[in-house]
C-alpha cells in the first residue's frame, strides 16, 4: 500500500495526478486529494470517486484534506494530522503539483510576490515540513516548468544560476530580491525579469530540487527527488489552445510516482521531460 499526497489537486494536473495514480497502478494506493479550498476539493473528490472507482485496485482509496501550501497554520495542521493519524514516516510519494502563474497580470510587486510565494516559496517550505515525514524509499516530486530553465532568465541570474557555485542561499536572496525590486519597479535596472514572474520561480524550485536531492543523498532512508515539465496543458493555466490534454500531461509525474525504483533513484535531483532526464 502506498500513500500519496498531491498537492493543488482540486482541478487541473493535480486533478488528473490523482486519477490516474488511482488507475493506473498495479499497487493499492491510499491517496490523499488536497486543496487550499474545502468546497473545490470536496467536489474534486466526488468527482474522482463516481467517474473512476470502479476500475481502481480493490484496495485503493482517495480521501481528502485542506492545504493551503503558502499557509504555516494549515500545513502545520496537516503535518499533525499526518502524524496523528498515519505516524512518523508514513508518506510514500509527496506530488508537490500546486502553481500559479497569472499570464494576464502584470509584472507589479503584488503579482511577483503571489507568484513567488506558491511557486517557490511554498512549495519549498512545505517540501521542508514533509520531509521528516517520508518513509525510506520515498518520492519528493515538483511538478515545475520548462519555462523554468535557466536559459529562459536574463544573464545575470542565468549565469548565477548555471554556476557550479550557487548556493542555496543565493536561490533565496534572488528570489527575496525579485519581489523587493518589482515593488520598487527596478527589475530592469537589476538584471531580474520584466516581464513575468512565473519563470524565474520555477527555475528557483528547480535548483531547490538539486540542493535538496544533494543533501538527502546522504539520508539513510534514501529519498528521490525530482522536478518535471508536463507539457503545455489544457487547465485553466495552460489555457484553452494548449496542444495536450490532461490525460498526456500528467505521463511524466506519474512515470516519477510509479516507475521502478532502479530506473529512478539514479537520477535523484534531475529534471523531467517526456518521462526522460533533460537539462533544467
Ligand atoms: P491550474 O491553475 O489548473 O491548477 C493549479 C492548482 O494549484 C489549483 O488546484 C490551485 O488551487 C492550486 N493552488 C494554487 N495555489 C495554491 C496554494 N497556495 N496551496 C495549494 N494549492 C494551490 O494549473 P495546472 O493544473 O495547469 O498546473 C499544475 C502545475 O503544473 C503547476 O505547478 C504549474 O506551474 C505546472 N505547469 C503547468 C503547465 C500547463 O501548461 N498547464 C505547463 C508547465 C507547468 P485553486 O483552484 O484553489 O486556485
Amino acid at each position: 500500500m502506498r500513500f500519496i499526497i498531491v498537492t493543488g489537486a482540486n482541478k487541473g494536473i493535480g486533478y488528473g495526478i490523482v486519477k490516474h495514480l488511482a488507475l493506473d497502478s498495479k499497487l493499492p494506493s491510499k491517496i490523499l486529494l488536497t486543496s487550499r479550498d474545502v468546497k473545490r476539493g470536496k467536489d474534486s473528490l466526488e468527482r474522482v470517486v463516481s467517474e473512476t472507482k470502479s476500475n481502481w485496485h480493490p484496495d485503493t482509496s482517495i480521501e481528502y484534506h485542506q492545504l493551503d501550501i503558502t499557509s504555516e497554520s494549515s500545513v502545520s495542521d496537516f503535518s499533525d494530522f499526518l502524524s496523528k493519524q498515519y505516524g512518523s514516516q508514513c508518506i510514500d510519494i509527496l506530488l508537490n503539483n500546486a502553481g500559479y502563474f497569472d499570464k494576464k497580470a502584470a509584472l507589479t510587486g503584488e503579482n511577483v510576490e503571489t507568484t513567488l510565494n506558491i511557486n517557490f516559496f511554498g512549495t519549498y517550505k512545505f517540501t521542508e515540513k514533509m520531509l521528516p515525514l517520508m518513509k525510506p524509499h520515498s518520492r519528493i516530486i515538483i511538478v515545475s516548468s520548462a519555462m523554468g530553465k535557466t536559459g529562459n532568465l536574463p544573464p545575470k541570474l542565468r549565469d548565477l544560476y548555471n554556476s557550479p557555485n550557487l548556493t542555496f542561499d543565493d536561490v533565496i536572496s534572488t528570489q527575496k530580491e525579485f519581489i523587493k525590486y518589482a515593488y520598487e519597479g527596478t527589475c530592469n535596472e537589476n538584471g531580474y525579469p520584466t516581464t513575468q514572474p512565473y519563470s524565474f520561480s520555477k527555475a528557483g524550485i528547480n535548483a531547490y530540487t538539486r540542493f535538496l536531492a544533494s543533501r538527502v543523498a546522504s539520508d539513510p532512508r534514501k529519498i528521490f527527488v525530482a522536478s518535471c515539465h508536463p507539457g503545455h496543458v489544457r487547465t485553466d493555466m495552460g489555457g484553452s489552445v494548449a496542444p495536450i490534454s490532461v490525460d498526456e500531461g500528467v505521463k511524466t509525474p506519474v512515470f516519477l510516482a510509479n516507475a521502478d525504483w532502479d530506473e529512478v533513484y539514479p537520477n535523484s535531483g534531475q529534471f523531467y521531460d517526456l518521462c526522460k532526464v533533460t537539462n533544467w
